[in-house]
Order: C-alpha cells, then structure tokens, then sequence
C-alpha cells in the first residue's frame, strides 16, 4: 500500500506544534466531512486519510514512532492505520468536537456530552434585523428520575470493586521502545467507578435519555451564512452527571429574489427606461429600510452604479455601522413597438444622422489602433 506522507497529508511542517496540527486537521474536516459532502466519495476517503494522520500526530507517542520508523511500526507488526484504526463510521460533528472539545481520546470516567451542530436557514431580512427563532433538536438529556446516576431512585450507588471506584484499568506492555502503560476503562462499569444495584426503569441506568427539545434562538442582526454561534451547554448531556456538550447553531441565507449580499453591502440591479437614461429621471428603490429616491442624471449608461450610503446590512456585534447598497441601474431596449413607435424612432434616428455615423466611426478606429497595439 503506498500511504502519503501523514505531515503531507495534514500540509503541516515535520516541526509543527500540536496546535498547528490540530488547526490544520479541523479545517480539513470541516470540508471534508462526510455530512457535509454527502455524495462525494472522495471527500469520505481524503477524509479517512486526514482523520488517521491526524489520530497519529496529535499522539505523542505514536508521533514519535512515526517520525522514527514511518508508516511501518514494528511494535505493532502493521502499518498506522490498520486494526483498531479509523472504522470511517461517522456519528456526526459530535465525533469530531470530542477530538477537540474534552474528548482527548483517553478513558477516563464519565464523558463529557458531544457537541451538536444545527444548521438555520433564515431569510434575507431576518439577516438584518435580527430575529428570535424557536429550532427542536434531537438529543441526549439527563434523565430526570434518576438525575443521571442510573440508579433507582432510593437505590444504593456502589463503588466498584474491580477498580476501586477509578473507573481505569491499567495495562503494562513491554515493547522494542521500552515499557509502556495503557489505560482503558474498566470493562465492570465501563469508566464510571460505581456499581448500580438496581438499575433506573426510566434510562436502564444510563443516566441520560433521548429527547427532542424545543431551543429558542436569537439571532442577532448582521448574521451571514457560515456565521456559528454556540450555545453553551445546549449540547448532549455528558455521562452519570458530567458536563453536556455544547449547541453549534450555524447560518444560511436564503436566497432573496431582489437583493444580493457582497460582504456586508446590498446589491441589486434595477431596470431603466431608453427615455430615462437619455432625459434623466428620479427613480424609487427599495432598500432593507423603505424606499429611496436616486436621481438618474441625464446621459446615464447602462450599468452605472449609484450608491446609498448606510442601507446595507449591519455590522455583525456592532448594531450602529451598516455596509451601503449598491445600486446598478440596466438599460431596458424597448421592444414590440408600435407602428407609431417605430416611426418616432426613425425619425430621431435620422435627427442624429451624421452625430450617429461619427461616434461609431470613433469607436471602430479605436478598435483597430487597439488591434495594432498603438
Ligand atoms: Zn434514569
Ligand atoms: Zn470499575
């Protein structure tokens, strides 16, 4: 098998800090994370590759062996990455938050509760001025009859007596690089330290229970897509008490039919009149904030920009300071004209006559100069 290089794969130098690596595997599995390309193999694959590379050299240990011996570790008879590596069975973000958030890969009681992202799609306006918005998440909550110790309630909760209430067994291997010790949770009571003597009907002694609970959420004005705001705690409830996780809400903007959003100004196109463009005009646009009137001056061309100063969206945690609205004012070519129509145009055609023939002339010869490279 010809595996790359694991620093490649991470695009880290061979001396990157663990922060750097950490940085650069949650930007690659944020793109590449199978919930996000649905449909897309080689996102699940590439995906496999970063997470592997990146279980490999957040570890010490295992970076060390690494850095010696490459993809091909003696101690382990095989290469990084075969048994016991990445099964690619994802359960959501929460997988990877935990890589980051407490997680930290070793046993060691009661888990912290996973991370949840949710993803909202609001309107253009809402983007605008804020909104309270109420979402219902699936998760894992504390059961309330027991108060997550999975015991009946009145029950005795017990130490464990096969770790003495650590909820870690240790291992001691010898290998080619000396002794090693390896903690994993007790296999009796899973990490938890504690014996149930009869376990809560309501959680089968769990301690946590599945629910869709109903969230209200504030957006505050000048959200854009991919904003994300966390909700602290929010998230699944942790093991037999310990903390929850955290809620990920994250934005999308619904398209709007009129105003398009660059940054945090406003653009739209809005349509003018032959007529206008030639005479000049006052014509009426709308705005996130009520309509406003912009004078065409006499002599526009199609596609000038006109500015409104202040109308776009809000600065995100400013709530005062607003980009500008862009406004782009198209030529309409009148079409299906009347006889009487076509007539009038005739006429002014020939009104311009020579002034016609003289700006085209104008306009080839600087074609051609352009041409020669003058
Ligand atoms: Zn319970
Ligand atoms: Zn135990």
């Amino acid at each position: 098998m010809n595996k790359r290089d694991y620093y490649e794969v991470l695009g880290v130098s061979q001396s990157a800090s663990q922060d750097e690596i950490k940085k650069a595997y949650r930007s690659l599995a944020r793109k590449l994370h199978p919930d996000v390309n649905k449909d897309d193999a080689t996102a699940a694959e590439q995906f496999k590759e970063v997470t592997e590379a990146y279980e490999v050299l957040s570890d010490a240990d295992k970076r060390a062996q690494y850095d010696r011996f490459g993809h091909q570790d003696p101690s382990q008879g095989a290469g990084f990455g075969g048994a016991g590596g990445f099964q690619g069975d994802f359960g959501g973000f929460g997988d990877i938050f935990d890589m980051f958030f407490g997680g930290g890969g070793r046993p060691r009681g009661p888990q912290r509760g996973s991370d949840l992202e949710y993803t909202l799609a609001i309107d253009f306006k809402d983007a605008a001025f804020g909104l309270t918005k109420e979402i219902e998440i699936p998760r894992t909550e504390t059961c309330s009859v027991c108060s997550g110790s999975g015991a009946k309630p009145g029950t005795k909760v017990e130490t464990c007596s096969t770790c003495q209430g650590s909820g870690m067994q240790e291992f001691v291997t010898n290998t080619p690089l000396g002794r090693m010790v390896n903690r994993r949770a007790c296999p009796t009571c899973h990490g938890t330290g504690k014996r149930i003597a009869t376990v809560c009907v309501e959680c089968r002694g769990a301690g946590t229970v599945r629910r869709r609970r109903k969230i209200e959420v504030k957006i505050p004005p000048g959200v854009d897509t991919g904003t994300r705001m966390r909700i602290n705690g929010a998230g699944e409830a942790g093991e037999q008490g310990a903390s929850s996780g955290d809620l990920y809400i994250v934005i999308r903007i619904n398209k709007h039919d009129f105003f398009q959003r660059e940054g945090n100004d406003v653009y739209c196109e809005v349509p003018i009149t032959f007529v206008q463009a030639a005479l000049g005009d006052e014509i009426t646009v709308p705005t996130l904030y009520g309509r406003e009137i912009i004078r065409i001056p006499e002599g526009t061309q199609s596609g000038t920009m006109f500015q409104l100063r202040g109308k776009g969206m809000p600065r995100l945690g400013n709530g005062v300071a607003r980009g500008d609205q862009r406004v782009r004012v198209v030529l309409q070519t009148p079409s299906r004209l009347t006889e009487r129509q076509k007539e009038l145009f005739r006429e002014l055609s020939r009104e311009f006559g020579e002034d016609a023939h003289e700006q085209s002339r104008s306009f080839f010869d600087r074609v051609k100069s352009a041409l020669r490279g003058e």
